[in-house]
């Protein structure tokens, strides 16, 4: 039996206009090039870790509109089990207006919509499918005390919790003592700690920090670099896969479901960190969010080809 991973976060819907340049206040451009994309950094974890062979749970709030039915529709294709999903009446779903210019500089509006509304009750009332999980997993796209409520109900249910601290955000020291993994990137460990991050030695002051607040592992991913591992008795930099990059959208999420999936399987943590490691890799050889996350497959063959 597949252990249970249970994503707890944000749906958006990317709506993006290319345009040869960004447009100025007041400005109308014409002839830019129109797409749509599943976004938003709770589900691009969720389908990343379904497709990487997890039994994973989502639970978010999307609006009775388009953009969610669409969200839905792609997640049920996906093998996500969808029985956490909210259908708010009332909230549009979160959508993100982002214009690019032709040097890949953008612009970005997002409203969060039905994201922003969920809620501690919303966890409660989903508090059946959190106790039972076995790995919880989630980001800060939606009020933090929901994260707070939901890792509350996790702790008290022994349920493993990871928390990719993204967009980073100060956090308390209740919250802190219930994270197993956290999995700040360079930004986000200097945003939680104080402590700039520009090479090894300031990644393990940072995570000592972390650790010192009762987290029990602390993981910085370093970009191209790779990822690093702090606990109080060990750490190791797992280096990256060298790939030719495209498109970096997502590879911090696309690595947390990884993770999540990896662990949930019973690996290591650096054989997790290493299945993590080429999932992002190959997320980043591919444009967009969701539609960048690779299948299991094709990371076993990423680990083999090492
Ligand atoms: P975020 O996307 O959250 O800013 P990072 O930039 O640290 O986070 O990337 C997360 C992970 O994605 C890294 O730990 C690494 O595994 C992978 N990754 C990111 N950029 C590259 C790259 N250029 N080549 C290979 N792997 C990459």
């Amino acid at each position: 039996m597949l252990k249970k991973i249970v994503v707890i976060g944000s749906s958006n819907t990317d709506m993006v206009v290319q345009l040869k340049k960004l447009p100025k206040p007041g400005e109308t451009i014409i002839g830019g090039k129109f797409y749509t994309a599943a976004g938003g950094k709770g589900a691009n974890q969720a389908v990343a870790a379904v497709r990487a062979g997890g039994n994973v749970t989502f639970i978010c709030r999307i609006g009775s509109d388009m953009p969610g039915d669409n969200s839905l529709k792609g997640f049920i294709k996906d093998g996500l089990n969808v029985s956490g999903i909210i259908k708010d009446s009332e909230e549009p779903s979160g959508v993100a207006l982002i214009f690019v210019d032709e040097k890949g500089e953008n612009s970005i509006a997002v409203a969060s919509g039905s994201n922003a509304k969920l809620s501690p009750d919303d966890m409660y009332k989903k508090r059946d499918i959190i106790s039972n999980a076995d790995i919880l997993l989630m980001q800060l796209e939606v009020p933090l005390e929901t994260i707070e409520s939901a890792a509350k109900l996790a702790a008290e249910n022994k349920v493993r919790i990871i928390l990719n601290p993204a967009p980073a955000q100060h956090l308390s020291d209740v919250l802190l003592e219930k994270i197993s993994i956290i999995t700040p990137n360079e930004t986000e460990a200097e945003i939680l700690t104080g402590v700039l991050v520009k090479n090894e030695e300031d990644a393990e002051r940072a995570a000592k920090i972390l650790l010192g607040k009762g987290v029990g592992t602390v993981i910085i991913t370093l970009g191209a670099n790779g990822a690093i591992i702090f606990t109080n008795t060990y750490k190791e930099l797992i280096p990256s896969f060298k790939v030719k990059a495209v498109d970096t959208t997502a590879a911090g999420d696309v690595f947390n479901g990884a993770l999540a999936v990896a662990l949930s399987e019973g690996k290591s943590l650096k054989d997790s960190v290493m299945f993590a490691n080429a999932a992002a890799a190959l997320s980043v050889t591919k444009l967009g969010a969701q539609s960048s996350a690779p299948y299991k497959e094709d990371i076993f063959g990423m680990l083999v080809n090492k």
